[in-house]
Parts: structure tokens; sequence; C-alpha cells
């Protein structure tokens, strides 16, 4: 049995089977949503059968895709996803926030990589930037002059928070 059903129109709710159509509703144009077969895919995967898969790429989650297993080993469609990110949590805990993650999708093509000294650099415009815009809605909310440093902001946060 196919953990993958068909698709269902965004618009219309029109069921269509698997191959009946592509990319949109032919009635109305709109987007079709995958539909699948949950409780297949609930009795035949347990949370584990993802976890302890090793593939980093979305393939990772192919027992949740709507596509088959690509036969003949390693494809380019395995390069897709697993994008690092990096657990800012105490730069998060100085902004206030619960939760503070950086994806960094400077890898991404790897043949075409800056030099270190400019990806460095790229990584501090990008910091400042965002404590810019941290320094903003701290004004925003009566929390200085926007010129606030991140100590300051963050007793703020305390005091407010
Ligand atoms: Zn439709």
């Amino acid at each position: 049995m196919s953990k993958f059903i068909g698709y269902r129109c965004s618009l219309c709710g029109q069921d269509y089977l698997p191959g009946e159509v592509t990319y949109t509703c032919p009635k109305d144009g709109g987007n079709l949503d995958v539909v699948l077969d949950y409780d297949a895919i609930r009795n035949k995967y347990q949370p584990e059968d993802i976890v302890s898969r090793a593939d980093p790429s979305l393939w990772r989650y192919l027992p949740l895709l709507p596509v088959p297993e690509v036969d003949g080993g390693p494809s380019p469609l395995h390069v897709a996803g697993g994008t690092p990110v990096f657990d800012l949590s105490r730069l998060g805990q100085k902004l206030g926030l619960k939760r503070l993650w950086l994806k960094d999708e400077s890898l991404e093509d790897s043949a075409n990589l800056p030099a270190p000294g400019v990806i460095a650099a790229e990584i501090m415009e990008d910091l400042e930037a965002a404590l810019e815009q941290f320094r903003e809605i701290a004004m925003n909310l009566g929390w200085g002059s926007g010129k606030n440093s991140l100590l300051e902001i963050s007793q703020c946060l305390e005091t407010d928070g």
C-alpha cells in the first residue's frame, strides 16, 4: 500500500489521483496539496525510523515523503537539506529569547566559497545588522535611545520581562 494517495486542491478541495494532474488544479488553478495515507504511515513507521537514519539530507524523512526510494545509490538529490544550524542560546538568553538559532547557508555552494576572512566579515555584518534590529525593537518598546549596548538591552529585558 502506497503512502501517497494523491493531491487535493487548496481552493476547491477536489481530490486527484497521482499522475492525474500536474502542479495546479485544472478547474481553478489552485495549488495542489499532497495527500498522504497517515494511518498507513503511522502503522508502518515509528519516530525512531526517522531519527535513526544517518542521512543528514531531507531524504532522512523518506518514510514521510510522497516519493519512492531512489535506486542506484547516492544521487544529487541527497545534497538538499541538512543545512547546519547553530544554537546561539547564550546570545538568545541575553536578548530575552527562549531560542535563537543561526542557519548557516554559506556552505550550500561549496565550490564557490569566498575567502575565510570574507565569510567572517559577512557573519559579523549579519550579526551587527541583527543587533541593530534588536536595538530598534528595544527603542520602539521604550527601552532606551536605540544606542544601547547588548548588555543594556538585556538589563531592560530582565527588568521588564
Ligand atoms: Zn480546484
